[in-house]
């Protein structure tokens, strides 16, 4: 089957009025009320059973016959960022934008949804569009895994998503293993002994150990981690105190980490600990720290045969020329906690989204990284020809690489 063909390319008619709209209405994790709504209506339309997961989640599930089963799945949240793209269609919620493209997964898999309900001849087996809540807070599979997802949905045989990014628009970026960061924040609270700011013999001040522990942390990966093994630690956020006079009794830092693997998460987490109660003894603190783990994300590993597969249906589908091996991302996502619950292999794939002509420039001076606003900008607006139109092919092209009859 070719998705080349005038059946996607007429999706664009209503899809680009689509994505306006969801742009022009951004709405919060697990408040994706009106996205959700208008994804299950149009797929109600379209023939697919539609069933409910995790308050604002969205499930439409086609089944045609014997074969295999795919799910893609697409995020529906936007971020707390104001809009300053000046885009005719920017949000009209002030203070809340999709400035992660979400929207554009939204209509994308609508897209590739409705071709494979139109060409219901040309494929067999079941196909299931995932609308997911909540992604950037990474809560949103989880509440549709804890809403009964598991035992409520044919198990698939592949799961399948994808990201907009600020690469080359008309490009297409896979890789087999790991393509997101596994990520996690750490609150730590720290504990001194509050004083008069003239009488530091009578504290143990917490903002020298916060201090200390932020220089050791330092450490972590650039003598604990072994050369050539990709890790992250950021500390972005320290706080204590209010005022000069005053020691405070207490310091808070939030750390947040990125990891390939698993081995290198755990060895990492084992040595902020260490080291943030080494340096609170050194202090003499009177109290141990305390740790409060929040905002994980899974890592996202592309199962390899199946990134082979996908893979060489996007290079039929766009030419090799449009189809690149990606380098990991240090981003996160919660997307593979939905396979992970079935055992299902995925995978997970980057569509560019910047004009060709503007990154090839920024890439000739050297600009990629200060002057094309990323995912999360307010700023950040992907070109929505041929972004919309690539997401949707590949999008329909990915499942029908399962579904196909092997038509072409
Ligand atoms: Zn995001
Ligand atoms: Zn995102």
């Amino acid at each position: 089957m070719d998705v080349r063909g005038s059946g996607i390319e007429q999706e664009l008619d209503w899809q680009v009025p689509l994505y306006e709209q969801i742009h022009r209405n951004p709405e919060l994790g697990l408040a994706e009320h009106a996205t959700s709504a208008a994804a299950a209506d149009l797929l109600a339309r379209w023939g697919f059973d539609v069933r409910h997961f995790g308050r604002t989640g969205v499930v439409g599930v086609l089944a045609n016959g014997a074969g295999s089963c795919v799910l893609a799945r697409a995020d529906m949240d936007a971020l707390p960022v104001a809009e300053a793209t000046g885009a005719t269609y920017a949000s009209a919620n002030p203070g809340v934008v999709h400035a992660c493209a979400h929207d554009m997964h939204v209509v994308a898999l609508l897209g590739a949804a409705k071709y494979l309900a139109d060409h219901r001849d040309t494929w067999q087996g079941t196909y299931i569009a995932l609308f997911q809540p909540a992604e950037e807070t990474a809560a949103g599979s989880q509440a549709m895994l804890d809403d009964g997802l598991a035992a409520g949905i044919p198990r698939p045989d592949i799961a399948l998503a994808q990201h907009v990014m600020p690469t080359e628009a008309g490009t297409i970026g896979t890789t087999p293993g790991p393509v997101l960061s596994a990520g996690d924040s750490i609150r730590i609270t720290v504990h001194g002994r509050g004083a008069h700011g003239s009488m530091p013999h009578k504290a143990v001040d917490p903002v020298v150990l916060a201090a200390a522990i932020v220089l050791r942390l330092q450490t972590v990966v650039s003598r604990e981690t072994t050369p050539g093994e990709f890790a992250v630690l950021t500390v972005g956020s320290v706080n204590a105190g209010a005022t000069a006079n005053i020691i405070p009794d207490r310091a808070e830092l939030l750390l947040n980490l990125r990891t390939y693997s698993m081995a290198v998460r755990s060895g990492m987490i084992a040595a902020i600990e260490r080291i943030v109660r080494g340096e609170c003894a050194a202090a003499g603190s009177p109290q141990e720290p305390e740790f409060e783990y929040y905002d994980q994300y899974p890592l996202t590993s592309n199962d390899p045969e199946a990134n082979a597969r996908v893979t060489a249906a996007f290079t039929n589908t766009f030419g090799a020329d449009a189809v690149y091996r990606t380098a990991p991302q240090t981003a996160s996502e919660d997307f593979s906690r939905i396979p992970d619950a079935f055992g299902t292999p995925y995978v997970y794939w980057i569509v560019g989204s910047v004009p060709r002509d503007v990154y090839r420039l920024a890439v000739e001076a050297g600009t990629v990284d200060t002057d094309i606003p990323a995912n999360h900008s307010p700023f950040f607006l992907p070109a929505v020809d041929p972004t919309l139109r690539m997401a949707t092919q590949a999008q329909a092209a990915a499942a029908l690489a399962y579904l196909g009859t092997g038509a072409g």
